[in-house]
């Protein structure tokens, strides 16, 4: 897409010359389309516990509710809200992310160290789902912000517990490899089909929208583990087969060239 500017220069009221400018305005038309498009993905994504919340609230509140569905009706409250707390912190960190305003400096951290504090505070959710949780952690340093790299090991840990099988299990390693410190995350879970691989990194795209909503996700994990990975100039490679399992590289720079 290109944008025209015309600047005609007159002289004596004759035209005596013009300017044009050609303009390549591509890439702002679609960071504007996108930005469209996530404010209406974010609108629709409040709206629809708000709408639940104000629902069963109002239910209590006339006395509508039986007496023995009201615990019910709360846990569905609790449930709600809770998924707009899980939203509103992925928003405020994608923006943060987007601005490049996370607001802590970057130091040397043990990546192996912190995928061990990932995988125990995981063991709960890991049992719920029967699914268990390995790892292969070799020593290895990133330069980094914490909470970031945490959230980033997090979310791709999450995902393989939330998206296997009863009985799969989720394998966490950490090593140098070409000197380089990489991070991987195996589940043999459901596996996500070829054609949605790289979709599943936009803001809100899900495959199965149902599914994850019912496990609570917000749709925004993904996305937020391909800009905290950008932000410290790290790669994200995806390899997944549609029911055999998926398997997240993250591969950091060498120490010293972050
Ligand atoms: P969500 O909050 O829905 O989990 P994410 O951005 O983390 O959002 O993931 C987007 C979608 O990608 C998920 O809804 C799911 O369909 C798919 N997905 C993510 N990780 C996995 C995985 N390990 N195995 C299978 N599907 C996955």
């Amino acid at each position: 897409i290109y944008q025209l500017m015309a600047n005609p220069a007159m002289e004596d009221g004759r035209l005596a010359g013009a300017v044009l400018v050609l303009l390549d305005v591509t890439e702002r038309e679609n960071r504007e389309q996108l930005r469209r498009e996530f404010t209406a993905n974010v609108s629709h994504e409040l709206r629809t516990p708000l709408t639940s919340i104000s629902g069963f609230a109002e239910l209590i509140r006339d006395g509508i509710a039986k007496p023995q569905d009201v615990q019910h009706f709360a846990g569905n409250i609790y449930t709600e809200a809770q998924r707009l707390i899980a939203l509103v912190g992925d928003i405020i960190r994608l923006s943060q992310l987007d601005e490049g305003s996370v607001g802590s400096e970057k130091t040397d951290l043990r990546l192996d160290g912190m995928a061990a504090s990932v995988v125990s505070r995981l063991q709960d959710a890991a049992a719920q789902h029967d699914v268990t949780l390995r790892t292969e952690l070799k020593p290895c340093r990133v330069h980094g912000i914490a909470q970031i790299v945490d959230e980033l090991i997090y979310n791709l840990c999450d995902n393989a517990i939330k998206y296997n099988r009863k009985g799969g299990s989720v394998t966490v390693s950490t090593a140098e490899e070409n000197g380089q410190p990489v991070l991987r995350v195996a589940d043999t879970g459901i596996g996500i089909p070829a054609a949605e691989q790289d979709r599943v990194f936009e803001r809100f795209y899900r495959v199965d929208k149902s599914h994850s909503r019912a496990i609570g996700g917000t749709g925004l994990g993904l996305s937020i583990v391909k800009h905290a990975a950008a932000y410290h100039h790290a790669r994200v490679a995806l390899e997944s087969t549609l029911g055999t399992g998926t398997t997240v590289t993250v591969t950091f720079p060498r120490p010293g060239e972050a």
